[in-house]
């Protein structure tokens, strides 16, 4: 009797595994069978302001495994990471794939459209500070709660792609969300380790609240599913070892969530930065940078001055600390409180 009822019982939990790896997985627009891709979108409605069609693209792996969300373009002229998420849609097949990749390409359209730095033209927020969103909000708000509905809910991991902006000659690092949750901690640690970005963020200070959580990884680590978010790409430029860079790191989170078949050689030494300071402009102005992206700099050395429009120099910016320089403004335009340059403080203890 016992074995008996076991037997059904095994039999009801196989037969219920095997029908849920026989269904469609969909968001918004796309549903795709098991092995096979979809595309689509996820629809915005107008409210006050314009709606907007998100696209996405489904890979829906013909064995079970974990929805792993790869999410870019919350700043739509950061091209690098846009392109790279194009390249792994294109690259990407179904049938070798264990689990699901759902792939947002480019969610802040009219920022890619009307190139336009930073924010979301239509209603002049940064698409990645208002998470969890608002149905009810302007197209950021409710673009966001989209993204948190029916993309953060529905995977287990997610990674979030940034660059250097239009202005912003940045040099490739990832952040590591130090959560304080031992468990999460360990598994962000790997996708960074494993996504191979060789400059790496300690970020610990950042919101616990699930309904406050500001950034998009955030909204997934405050909701038990480990993120991480990447940056590569520099000044509105699209160089091929900053693509591969974003679409190798990818393929190798894939393979550490054994997603896809091959085994990942983790980054062993990093650079850990424990501290970013921001250093901003005084001065309104016409900036001249003296270091470039990645440099490493002496606390109190001068990265670049900014004139008046006479050419006489109206600020000297200096290092705050001694560090690597993650991005330095790009282009002469700089307006007071602008940022001139963030540098990375370097810790042996992350
Ligand atoms: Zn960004």
């Amino acid at each position: 009797m016992k074995f008996a009822f076991l037997t059904l019982l095994s039999l009801c939990l196989f037969s219920t595994a095997y029908a849920v790896s026989q269904t469609n997985f969909t968001v918004g627009t796309a549903a795709a069978a098991p092995g096979q891709k979809a595309f689509g979108v996820i629809e915005v409605p107008a409210r006050a302001d314009a709606g907007t069609s998100i696209p996405v693209a489904v890979f829906h792996g013909a064995k079970p495994g974990p929805v792993l969300a790869l999410v870019s373009g919350l700043h739509g002229t950061e091209y690098t990471s846009i392109i790279a998420l194009e390249k792994l849609i294109q690259t990407l097949d179904p049938a070798q794939i264990s689990g699901t990749v759902v792939i947002l390409p480019l969610v802040n359209i009219p920022s890619f459209e009307q190139k336009v730095p930073h924010v979301n033209p239509v209603d002049k927020k940064s698409m990645n500070r208002y998470y969890p969103g608002d149905p009810n909000g302007s197209q950021t708000d409710r673009v966001s709660w989209a993204i948190t509905k029916q993309v953060v809910e529905r995977c287990d991991y997610l990674i979030d792609y940034h660059g250097g902006d239009l202005d912003e000659n940045l040099r490739p690092y990832a952040y590591w969300p130090k959560s304080g949750n031992e468990k999460q901690d360990a598994i962000t640690r790997d996708m960074v380790l494993a996504f191979g970005l060789d400059h790496i963020i300690v970020w610990s200070d950042r919101p616990k609240d699930p309904n406050a959580s500001r950034y998009l990884d955030n909204t997934a680590n405050t909701r038990g599913k480990p993120a991480i978010a990447v940056e590569a790409g520099h000044s509105g430029t699209v160089e091929p070892e900053d693509v591969q860079l974003l679409v190798n790191g990818s393929l190798n989170v894939m393979r550490y969530l054994k997603m896809l078949p091959g085994n990942v050689v983790p980054l062993q030494h990093p650079v850990w930065i424990g501290k970013v300071d921001t250093v901003e402009s005084e001065q309104p102005g016409i900036f001249y940078p003296l270091v470039q992206r990645g440099t490493y700099v002496a606390q109190g050395m001068t990265i670049g001055y900014v004139t008046d429009y006479f050419g006489r120099t109206v600020l000297e910016a200096k290092a705050p600390s001694a560090g690597v320089v993650l991005y330095i403004c790009a282009v002469p335009s700089m307006k007071k409180g602008d940022t001139v340059a963030n540098i990375g403080e370097i810790t042996t203890n992350p």
